[in-house]
């Protein structure tokens, strides 16, 4: 017999608040192993990921840029990418 839960929910905690989330709330963030620092919409990404939470405040971009080099020890480059603060449906 299986022993998975089907109604178990993955979840991570947010780099900015630390609140637990289900994983698909969350967006993933990476390191590569250039030490550059990318989203990751597939969740598949190799590399060191982050997660950060849809509460608006965690996606403003320098409280987010903290958190996420806190966290992976990189920085995202200026411009790199997008942390949409309405990217989900509610
Ligand atoms: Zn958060």
């Amino acid at each position: 017999m299986p022993k998975r839960r089907p109604d178990h929910v993955p979840t991570r905690s947010c780099a900015v608040c630390r609140t637990s989330h289900p994983k698909r709330e969350m967006l993933r963030l990476v390191r590569a192993a250039d030490g550059s620092v990318d989203r990751d919409d597939t969740g598949r990404k190799p590399g060191r990921g982050t997660y950060i939470c849809q509460d608006p405040a965690c996606r403003e971009p320098a409280r987010s840029a903290a958190a996420i080099k806190r966290a992976l020890g990189a920085e995202p480059a200026p411009g790199a990418f997008e942390i949409e603060v309405n990217d989900a449906p509610a």
